[in-house]
């Protein structure tokens, strides 16, 4: 790795649908991406820009169409071995997961076996993973369950008898129970009321506070971004277009796109006319030519159309826009 603090990196990864008649569609375009080790990250962007492709393609939850073209993701074990996801036999995989590498894909619904008590799905992540007696099982859920906050009595709930929000809590239980070193979490809070919602973020941090791990938090709602994450990434049309310190983001974005980003959230009592994004994202079947949001960018210039910009790098902070050129 790149990094000696990043315990997962994405290098050049680039994955399209294959969806048939000739037509490709680039989700995932060269990205570039680092986690650190007990950092939140989120990767923010407008609905269909590649984020959850990007989170399946790094769990490499791939089949047709989906198919990784190139790039690496490399993953930094508790004892500092690093593990190329992509050079894993299947068996390896299955191992690493949940141990080392957890996702929790949108919709805690889906997740769940319906069919299934809570304990029993409990058991069935311990199994995949080794010989584990009941009892003790029992005992190192039960404490997990305190600590974010749920009863011990859910164990025997069926999940239609959870609550949406103590569903969701028991998701990321279910996620974390083997303490991995990263979580990937697509939309955590999404369809969840304030209260729960709050609930959902702090468990989130306590859980990277307990026990070291590192998330990466999707979303497309920036204020959860705000509230919970250490640096951001943003993502237009397939691409990593800035990654920075969430304070920095917020207060100073110097892309256009995450300018307008910003420019789109509510504030309370604010009475100031939101100046969002104006236009749609494109078509990934069939991107423009140079930077991918020049037909919805206020400052493009003549390049922007016919250039892809490249990466730039101001501070630490990683923007993809010719504005910055020569800063
Ligand atoms: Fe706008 Fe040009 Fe920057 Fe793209 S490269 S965001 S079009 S100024």
């Amino acid at each position: 790795m790149s990094s000696e603090s990043s315990v997962l990196e994405c290098r050049n990864v680039t994955a399209h649908y294959d969806i048939g008649k000739g037509i490709r569609v680039r989700a995932v375009d060269d990205v570039e991406l680092s986690v650190k080790g007990r950092e939140i990250l989120g990767l923010a962007g407008e609905s269909g820009c590649g984020k959850t492709t990007l989170m399946r393609t790094i769990y490499r939850d791939v089949s047709p169409p989906l198919r990784v073209v190139s790039g690496s993701v490399t993953i930094r074990v508790k004892d500092g071995e690093e593990i190329d996801i992509y050079k894993l036999s299947d068996a390896e995989l299955r191992r690493i997961r949940a141990k080392v590498l957890s996702y929790i894909p949108q919709g805690s619904m889906s997740v769940m076996n319906p069919t299934s008590r809570v304990k029993h799905q409990f058991f069935e992540v311990f199994r995949k993973y080794g010989r584990f007696k009941k009892g003790e099982i029992l005992q190192q859920v039960k404490g997990r369950l305190q600590e974010l906050g749920l009863r011990e009595s859910i164990l025997e709930s069926y999940p239609h008898q959870l609550s949406g929000g103590m569903r969701q809590r028991t998701v990321i239980a279910l996620a974390t129970i083997m303490n991995p070193s990263v979580v990937l979490a697509d939309e955590p809070t999404s369809a969840l009321d304030v209260v729960y919602q709050r609930g959902v973020v702090e468990m989130i941090q306590n859980i990277r506070d307990m026990f070291g791990t590192s998330f990466i938090i999707v979303s497309h709602d920036m204020g959860l971004h705000n509230q919970i994450t250490d640096r951001i990434a943003i993502m237009y049309a397939g691409k990593i277009i800035e990654v920075g310190k969430t304070d920095g983001i917020f207060s100073d974005p110097l892309h256009p796109y995450t300018e307008g980003l910003i420019n789109s959230i509510p504030r309370i009592g604010g009475s100031k006319k939101l100046e969002g994004l104006s236009g749609l994202p494109p078509n990934l079947a069939n991107p423009p030519p140079g930077c991918r949001f020049h037909p919805r960018c206020p400052y493009r210039m003549e390049k922007c159309a016919i250039e892809e910009p490249p990466i730039f790098r101001i501070g630490d902070r990683v923007v993809s826009c010719w504005l910055l050129e020569g800063k």
